[in-house]
């Protein structure tokens, strides 16, 4: 079997070099040709010795998943849609900005979460992406959007400068795999991102979100959506298990060791069921004590959804009463609308668990 090498960070490439009986100092060069040059050709790899090139390109592969689709809207979102085999798709989108560019990146083959306005969640759960599908993302997004005159022989010519794990599926989920794919966005051989740049995006496992915080601390988004529990149990299931209070004081301990000193709300704004007046002040109540900012999420429909978006006055009303309360409060811009990129659409082509294929919103983009 070969080993491929996307699966590992610099720990498991050291590894990786001391079985096959080459020097620790192997891994970091490997680590650069395959992250920072984008190489997936062990012939490319000049500065190691020919023969532990053909060694290599026996033993092992780069191999990240293939691109069934590529898509750019009108305002420059990219989509590709990935295949990582059995008929299963995920997606992940690129978003440029004057001064950023952000990969919003995929953690597992749809969601056991349910979260009752999502699409992902609408398709229940298939698998949990490996190392090599998640970071293959980034490697997959840096080569493509490489331009003739960046080389990428350093970090800061690309184009990829902050990754959010807000993608498919609930990233704390997978734990692991996502852990060591975070190794790599920050390793300075790799990606290079500092912590702040990049995302981690919860609907709130307070378990995971404790060891997040020991194991590897980035910016943190935790998915409200609601400001009491009686109707947080009804869009975030998993509010069951972890109710707001309890989920709140696990934001707090996380700031202790965060690179930033807030926590994100995401909170999607669905017509007639959260976005009332009275619903902003209960929620200023409710975070009082939670340094925090807020993000404002216009639902994006798809088929079959049940709910609305909220209109865009009922929206500003709703910032308004968190901003007059202190609480910086943006309203995300829906990006990439014409080719079903904005967030929550992501469906790529997933079967649910009784294989029915699902009607997906890819087929937006045909
Ligand atoms: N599972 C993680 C990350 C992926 S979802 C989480 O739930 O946080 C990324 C964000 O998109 C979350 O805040 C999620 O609640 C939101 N989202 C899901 N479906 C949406 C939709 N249809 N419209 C707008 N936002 C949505
Ligand atoms: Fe899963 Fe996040 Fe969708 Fe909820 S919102 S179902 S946690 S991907």
């Amino acid at each position: 079997m070969t080993t491929n090498l996307l699966d590992y960070d610099a720990k498991g490439l050291a590894n990786f070099c001391a079985e096959i009986g080459e020097k620790p100092f192997r891994a970091k060069q490997l680590l650069r040709w395959i992250h920072q040059f984008g190489k997936a050709d062990f012939v490319d790899m000049s500065d190691l010795a020919k023969g532990l090139r053909e060694k290599l390109s026996i033993l092992a592969v780069i191999e990240s998943p293939q691109i069934i689709r590529d898509h750019t809207a009108e305002d420059g979102t990219r989509k590709w849609l990935l295949s990582v085999g059995a008929g299963n798709g995920i997606e992940t989108v690129f978003i440029p900005e004057a001064k950023r560019g952000t990969l919003c990146v995929s953690s597992q083959v749809g969601c056991a979460l349910a979260c009752t306005f999502c699409s992902t969640g609408k398709q229940g759960f298939n698998r949990n992406l490996t190392v090599a599908e998640i970071i293959g993302q980034v490697w997959l997004a840096n080569n493509a959007l490489k331009t003739d005159d960046s080389d990428q022989d350093s970090t800061s010519n690309r184009a990829v400068t902050n990754v959010v794990m807000m993608g498919m599926g609930e990233p704390l989920a997978n734990f692991e795999n996502v852990v060591t794919a975070l190794d790599l966005m920050l390793d300075d051989h790799a990606y290079g991102l500092s912590r702040r740049r990049v995302t981690v995006s919860t609907s709130g496992l307070i378990p995971a979100m404790d060891r997040l915080r020991e194991r590897c601390p980035v910016a943190l988004a935790v998915s409200l959506h609601a400001p009491n529990d009686a109707l947080r149990d009804q869009l975030v299931p998993i509010n069951q298990k972890y109710p707001i209070k309890e989920l709140l004081a696990a934001c707090r301990r996380y700031l202790q060791a965060a690179p930033r000193d807030f926590v994100t709300f995401e909170y999607v704004m669905l017509d007639g069921v959260n976005d009332r007046v009275e619903h902003a002040r209960e929620l200023v109540k409710q975070v009082q004590d939670t340094p925090c900012k807020f993000n404002l999420i216009p639902f994006n429909a798809f088929s079959g959804s049940g709910y609305k978006r909220s209109s865009s006055e009922s929206v500003r009303i709703f910032r308004d009463v968190l901003m007059q309360a202190g609480l910086v409060t943006t309203i995300r811009k829906t990006r990439g609308d014409d080719i079903a990129a904005a967030c929550g659409q992501l469906a790529g082509q997933v079967k649910d668990k009784t294989r029915r294929t699902m009607q997906t919103t890819m087929a937006a983009v045909k």
